[in-house]
């Protein structure tokens, strides 16, 4: 395949994305050449293009220091069509559609050997340090790295590269538990509602959903959760133990900034887990004392592994996994797109589609 591919790229952090030309990749040896059709919109592109994370204290993570040169395309929920396979990669199916894994690691050091490829500290991940789906083509290092979603909708399908894996490893965090034990879901974004989705399809029975917002809410209870929360009211964390019918013994905080983390603090149960996902930012002071008192866990999830994605895809596959709300938008539409999710005037789960 030669010739020239189409790239929203990040050209200037900050700056709305610029449409370039870059060479269409030529898979070598394992490589699979993927025709993005789908690409799903996350927060963390939001913070990516921003060109840095808030570490709290006033101090920032800056992207550049991290290895990422611009231009490069962001996008990691992508979905796409097999375009060319390289001479090593075996039999793979021109035209086939495939979910990507995007977290890609280095490949050679034992997180890579034991597919914790997000765990790595070379990280090579698609949409950060290496074009993803905002470019026409993608490419991918190994055939393993491909999920067949079979009959499942490619939008949907294309979330699961991050929200369904992130969601799925946030909840196994939290799991075995019993059904009827409240677990408590702060924010109803795109993640808030897959995490929803996950818990139904693990029978999960009882789901705090907590928000802002009342429409993100109405989703939320819509999606499945069993109450939900106003976190604007004078005291929520008060309104969440009322719900919960008590201290609670497990938190994913999608949100995760000192506000929402200072919360959690109040409603833990003795021997809770308290999972973070959200960088939203900030930092929050812990009693140790008190964690030890109260046997805490605190764990801090970073997306999830490839193994993750073909679970989340055999769950949709066997209709386990109720779809999550998507909203598509066309390809060329990203910096659009990208300003309405700014404004949190999204349900759900913002869909690129490239017809
Ligand atoms: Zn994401
Ligand atoms: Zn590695």
């Amino acid at each position: 395949m030669t010739g020239t591919m189409d790239v929203w790229a990040t050209v200037e952090w900050g700056k709305p994305l610029e449409k370039i030309q870059q060479p269409i990749p030529e898979p070598k040896g394992k490589e699979v050449l993927i025709k993005v059709t789908h690409c799903g919109l996350c927060h963390s592109d939001l913070h990516f293009w921003e060109g840095h994370y808030d570490l709290g204290g006033g101090k920032k993570l800056y992207v550049k220091d991290r290895g990422v040169t611009l231009p490069v395309a962001m996008g990691h929920e992508i979905l796409g069509d097999i375009a060319k396979a390289g001479p090593e990669a075996g039999e793979q199916p021109v035209g086939a559609r495939r979910i990507v894994y995007p977290w890609l690691g280095c490949g050679n050091c034992r997180r890579c050997a034991q597919e914790e490829d997000n765990l790595c500290a070379a990280q090579k991940s698609l949409g950060i340090v290496q074009n993803g789906g905002f470019a026409e083509y993608v490419l991918v290092p190994e055939p393993r790295y491909l999920v067949d979603p079979g009959e499942l909708d490619p939008a949907v399908a294309c979330t699961f590269g991050c929200s369904g894996i992130t969601t799925l490893n946030a909840v196994s965090k939290v799991m075995p538990l019993d059904p009827e034990e409240p677990i408590v879901l702060i924010g109803a974004g795109g993640l808030g509602l897959a995490a929803i989705s996950m818990l139904q399809a693990y029978g999960h029975k009882t789901i705090i959903s907590v928000d802002l917002g009342d429409d993100k809410l109405e989703a939320a209870k819509k999606a499945g959760a069993t109450a939900v929360v106003n976190s604007t009211t004078a005291d929520p964390a008060k309104d969440i133990m009322t719900a919960a019918g008590g201290p609670v013994l497990a938190v994913i905080d999608f949100v995760n900034i000192s506000k929402t983390a200072t919360m959690v603090q109040s409603i833990l149960a003795k021997g809770a887990k308290w999972v973070q996902v959200g960088v939203m930012g900030g930092q929050v002071e812990i009693s140790l004392v008190g964690m030890i008192l109260k046997g805490t866990t605190i764990l801090g999830n970073l997306t999830g592994d490839p193994k993750q994605l073909r679970e989340v895809a055999r769950l949709g596959r066997e209709k386990k996994l109720p779809p999550l709300p998507v909203t598509k938008m066309p390809w060329d539409e990203v910096n659009q797109a990208m300003d309405l999710l700014g404004a949190g005037k999204v349900t759900g789960r913002l869909v690129l589609v490239k017809e």
